[in-house]
């Protein structure tokens, strides 16, 4: 949500006369590069290759990850053809030009990632409400029973003690249902 606050941010739709530049700004991807893999093992020696290695379909480390609107597909990356893998995304495009593993993958429409934008926009104003109101109460949440409280810096400054308070727990929702709910 961090990257498409950014996106959102910076989003100016058609008719949007709210700012002093009026120019339309369509919104193409929000990604992130990972630069630090999760802590894996290593069984053996590297690959010889391990560029190429890395670049296979096996290994996905060095995609951008986060949310594409399916428009902006061939300017984002002009050398995945139909039946190829993105070599720089997290995305592929089957045989037929449609996208592979759709409900898996980071690839939205542009009505979705407008509807996205408009959910972050209408969450951040919610929240700023609310600590605007007064209510800044620490509430992490827990997601797949991991919770940003695990590699705090500050666990030990704060308020909230995982010992003896419950975090919020999110439901874990695939990317259909995420957007059956916010369109
Ligand atoms: S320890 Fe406190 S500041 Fe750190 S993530 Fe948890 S709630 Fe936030």
């Amino acid at each position: 949500m961090s990257y498409l606050a950014v996106l959102q941010a910076h989003y100016r739709p058609a008719g949007d006369t709210g700012r002093a530049d009026t120019t339309e700004l369509a919104p193409a991807a929000a990604v992130y590069l990972p630069i630090v893999r999760k802590g894996e093992s290593q069984k053996g020696q590297p690959p010889p290759k391990l560029l190429d290695a890395e670049l296979s379909d096996e290994w996905i480390v060095h995609r951008a990850r986060g949310v594409l609107n399916q428009d902006w597909l061939e300017q984002l990356d002009r050398t995945t053809k139909p039946g190829m893998r993105s070599a720089h995304f997290g995305f592929g495009i089957n045989n037929n030009g449609s996208i592979r593993d759709a409900n898996r993958s980071p690839v939205v429409t542009d009505a979705q990632m407008t509807a996205l934008l408009e959910h972050c926009r209408t969450r951040l104003a919610e929240l700023g409400g609310r600590i605007a109101a007064g209510d800044i109460a620490v509430s992490p949440y827990e997601l797949n029973g991991q919770s940003p409280c695990d590699y705090c810096e500050f666990l030990s400054l704060c308020r909230f003690d995982p010992l003896s308070d419950n975090c919020r727990t999110l439901a874990n929702y695939d990317k259909a249902e995420v957007l059956r709910r916010i369109t």
